[in-house]
């Protein structure tokens, strides 16, 4: 579904992209693990266009978007969390969610809206609880549920979520983690960029660990979580 190869990117002097590439295929979660700086959000930010690579390619779904502008990529039906976890404070969690339809804002009728709406609470029952409630009033963990909820309206066929666990509790963690098991079992495509290895590697199919803009190791989740290198550098073992 996603091919990014050979990717190198800069911002100014700063080469924060060294030769980049990463394969997804239909339906798996792919992690992006490594620690601050190593470049994560940089490779989110090059797929997604608001990054343009000098060198290098992304292939999605067969077609060249290397250099294609972010409004449209986020068109072609790839959508993102982005690290930040913005939420439109003063609106509603139901207006900040319609604000998700992107392109098809004004041309979803009032029963599809509300259809993919009962969808999404099945998986996030306690947004449904708060539906009128202002998103600023939320806690992180609901906030965050908010914005992984405003991706998936749009019914993208690719997510890239950017480090979702960040700044949140423990136990929060783990209900985010259980619901991107819930979205891989529904058959979404995923790029999890995560620091907390051992929680990517639970729910990812395969991973990559980048450090310093290169990858350093790759392979199955299975395979990487048994790897003292990585449980020394990113497990804390
Ligand atoms: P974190 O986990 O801390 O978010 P990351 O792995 O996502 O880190 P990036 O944000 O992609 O890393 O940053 C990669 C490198 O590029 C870092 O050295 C960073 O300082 C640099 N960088 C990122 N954004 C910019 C920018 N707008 N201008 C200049 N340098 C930048």
């Amino acid at each position: 579904m996603l091919k990014c190869s050979e990717l190198f990117a800069n911002y100014g002097s700063v080469a924060a992209l060294k030769g980049i590439s990463i394969e997804v295929q239909s339906g798996e979660i792919v992690a992006v693990i490594g620690s601050n700086g190593a470049g994560k959000t940089t490779l989110i930010n090059s797929i997604l266009g608001f990054v343009k690579p000098h060198k290098g390619t992304v292939i999605f779904e067969g077609q060249d978007i290397t250099n294609i502008p972010a409004h449209k990529t986020t068109n072609l039906g790839i959508s993102v969390v982005p690290e930040a976890r913005e939420v439109f404070y003063s609106l509603t969690v139901k207006e900040n969610l319609r604000m998700g339809l992107k392109k098809e804002i004004g041309k979803v009728k009032q029963q599809e809206l509300e259809d993919r709406l009962v969808h999404l609470f099945d998986t996030f029952p306690r947004l449904k609880e708060r539906i009128n409630q202002q998103a600023g009033t939320l806690s992180g963990g609901e906030q965050q549920m908010l914005v992984i909820s405003r991706a998936l309206i749009s019914n993208p066929k690719l997510l890239l979520l950017d480090e979702p666990s960040l700044g949140l509790a423990p136990i929060i963690v783990n209900e985010i983690f259980e619901i991107i098991k819930t979205l891989k079992k529904e058959g979404i495509t995923i790029v999890l960029v995560e620091q907390i290895a051992n929680k990517a590697l639970s729910v990812a199919d395969k991973a990559y660990v980048i450090e310093n803009g290169k990858i350093v190791m790759s392979g199955s989740a299975s395979e990487l979580k048994e790897n003292k290198d990585i449980a020394k550098a990113y497990l804390g073992v």
